[in-house]
């Protein structure tokens, strides 16, 4: 049995249906902080709870047979994180650092973790491999490599088993429509795009237009969610035959996109036309991340399907469904 901590987010809540999918028996747990429990799969056992509180972890370790954990439960805003830094030391890091104990004490030995790109900062390189020195410029980013420094170590220490994956900028909806993207507030570009283009915005507010790139807005890598949490299905795997382990694997397209070429195409699949405010750069953004994800396929097999126009399509789908998230569902 696998425990998801954070499952009930937009990633997390696509790993629950994926594993169940995957013949995989699901434990969630999540604080609902950010995430919803209508996102839960039904199939799935579901504690609402922190991975602060050592009670909670005690309880599902002795009443489930964990045997692998997968960590999605995070703060994950860049602004915010530089506002309030220490939400993302506590949440982030100490969080990570009270599951730890927790699976140690209980003898569960394979671990997940999901990281960022964030942690590599504003690297001078064309594709971002994962020997690209990691200087993070945000408390988001410092905060994740301190827990992969913390996994690393105690890994070293004591028996555990790890993969982390850094993710690039993940995108799009379940395709079958079930669930997707609704986060309060919502700050990622594509869901902001498509927002506005569903007439909920009067405008696009495109933050900096003159960073060193194609056309002066930033560039990113854009990953779909579903083949994100495919790579997560590999890695598990991995664990459980006692393969491949104790690795970071970056998790991108190897494409970049700029703000201005993902509003072009947003505007391309949906037929609608956007209005763009250019307002001043936003405090934390890295000019360009763009992956090199050539470690994860040769080690994981893992390959990513999906292009920006289907992440767009399926969020499109979604959000066009479900405006307001999963309130109305
Ligand atoms: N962005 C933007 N307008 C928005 C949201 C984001 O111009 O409403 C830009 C942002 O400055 C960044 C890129 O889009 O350069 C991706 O931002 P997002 O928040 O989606 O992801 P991040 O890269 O910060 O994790």
């Amino acid at each position: 049995m696998i425990l998801v901590v954070g499952g009930a987010g937009y990633i997390g809540s696509h790993a629950v249906k994926c594993l169940l999918d995957h013949n995989q028996d699901v434990v969630v747990l999540d604080n609902l902080s950010t995430g919803h429990s209508e996102a839960v799969d039904k199939r799935a056992i579901f504690k609402k709870g922190d991975i602060k509180d050592a009670n909670v972890l005690t309880n599902i370790f002795e009443n489930y047979p964990i045997s692998g954990v997968i960590h999605f439960a995070a703060n994950c805003y860049v602004g915010e994180s530089i506002m309030e830094p220490l939400k993302y030391y506590e949440n982030n890091v100490a969080g990570t650092i009270s599951l730890l104990k927790l699976m140690k004490m209980h003898q569960v030995t394979n671990l997940i973790f999901s990281s960022t790109c964030a942690v590599y900062g504003n690297p001078d390189v064309e594709k971002i491999n994962e020997s690209t020195p990691t200087v993070p410029i945000n408390p988001y980013g410092h905060s994740k490599l301190m827990i992969e420094q913390i996994i690393k170590d105690f890994s070293i220490a004591y028996r555990l088993n790890y993969i982390i994956l850094r993710y690039f900028n993940v995108a799009g909806a379940d395709h079958l429509e079930r669930i997707g993207e609704d986060h309060h507030p919502e700050t990622h570009l594509i869901p902001n795009i498509l927002f506005h283009l569903l007439g909920r915005s009067e405008h696009i507010t495109v933050f900096g237009d003159n960073y060193d790139t194609v056309d002066g807005t930033c560039v990113r890598d854009y990953i779909h969610v579903t083949d994100l949490i495919n790579a997560h299905i590999l890695a598990l795997e991995s664990l459980q035959q006692g393969n491949v382990k104790n690795k970071i694997y970056n998790v991108g397209n190897e494409q970049g996109y700029s703000v201005k070429e993902v509003i072009q195409k947003c505007e391309e699949v949906t037929g609608k036309k956007a209005t763009i405010l250019y307002k001043e750069k936003r405090k934390g953004d890295p000019g360009k991340l763009i992956s090199s994800s050539e470690k994860v396929s040769k080690e994981l097999g893992w390959k990513p399907k999906y292009s920006l126009e289907e992440m767009i399509e399926t969020a499109w789908k979604w959000f066009s469904r479900f405006p307001n998230g999963y309130k109305k569902i």
